[in-house]
């Protein structure tokens, strides 16, 4: 039996994330790699779930440790945000569209990394470069993942190529983009079932800005109203989180993706405060500081803490 190489994207796995996981998957399959096989790093979210459904793909296999398997890594490049026990020296490709963080590999592999709004497009792409059809099933989830990372054009990660890979996908994939995009965001942010620690834990990754240990949250809704309920519980899953994982500090962006601003909360030490501060230009009043027009994480909140913390 020849082994598997598992195509895995990050840890709290996003709609991008699996949805390249599957697709790329295909891709190489279809090119010859028939020992490619879709996995992902943890619990599929509601949104993910609600995209896989509608487009009738089964829910990939879950890899949580990766001791002495062969992965192809999409949607992240990043040893904290990747699969457990994952030896550097068993990747076998790298396909994104995140900052390059300090990845040291002993030989040549083939990377794929470009500036635009989701992985997706990028394999998209990938199908017309290597002359492959795509599926109906491929295309929309495809399409799904630009729709979701780029929430619906609106984040400044969004690039033209994003616009035109979905309107491409939309027609083979035979949905009403912007139509299938509503669904999906309301997909995104219910948040009726979730607890704290889901709310905290749905889209999180770690960070090392300059040696501050941090851990930096996303979740995304249509009203913010909806999460002032749950803020003070989110608050405490943060410092239990800051205390377990031993870091200086936790961020969650709380994102209104209908008024594109952001509640970006905060828990850390007083220097990790000061940083936050700096990076943000305000005040933290009862543990954030809320922002107009902040829509990524990626591109409006990575970017200034890095800046703030440098030494
Ligand atoms: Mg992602
Ligand atoms: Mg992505
Ligand atoms: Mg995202």
């Amino acid at each position: 039996m020849t082994e598997n190489i598992y195509v895995i994207g990050h840890k709290s796995p996003d709609t991008d994330s699996v949805t390249s996981a599957i697709t790329y998957a295909n891709l190489k399959n279809a090119l010859g790699m028939s020992e490619a096989k879709p996995a992902v790093a943890g619990d599929l979210n509601g949104e993910t779930k609600f995209v896989l459904d509608y487009f009738k793909v089964p829910y990939p296999e879950k890899l949580t440790d990766a001791t002495g398997k062969k992965v192809i890594l999409v949607d992240h490049n990043e040893m904290a945000q990747a699969v457990d026990k994952l030896d550097t020296e068993n990747i076998v490709e790298i396909v994104d569209h995140h900052k390059i963080g300090g990845l040291s590999i002993g030989k040549p592999i083939f990377i794929l990394c470009e500036p635009v709004g989701a992985t997706g497009g990028i394999i998209a792409n990938l199908y017309e470069q290597n002359k492959k059809e795509i599926s109906k099933q491929m295309a929309g989830l495809m399409m799904a993942s630009i729709l979701s990372d780029t929430v619906l054009f609106k984040s400044p990660t969004c690039t033209p190529r994003d616009k035109t890979a979905v309107e491409k996908l939309a027609k083979i994939a035979g949905v009403d983009p912007m139509k299938f995009g509503m669904e999906l965001l309301k997909a995104k942010s219910d948040i009726s079932s979730k607890s704290a620690k889901d709310i905290l834990m749905g889209d999180f990754k770690k960070f090392d800005f300059s040696g501050t240990k941090s851990g930096v949250g996303q979740i995304e809704v249509m009203d913010l109203k909806d999460l002032e309920p749950k803020r003070a519980a989110i608050l405490d899953e943060m410092n239990k989180m800051k205390d377990a994982e031993k870091l200086d500090m936790v961020v969650l962006m709380l994102t209104d993706v209908m008024k594109e601003a952001s509640d970006i909360l905060f828990v850390g030490n007083a220097s990790a405060a000061a940083g936050f501060e700096k990076a943000f230009g305000g005040k933290l009043a009862n543990n954030s500081i809320y922002k107009e027009k902040i829509l990524s994480r990626k591109k409006q909140v990575i970017p200034p803490l890095e800046g703030a913390f440098k030494k």
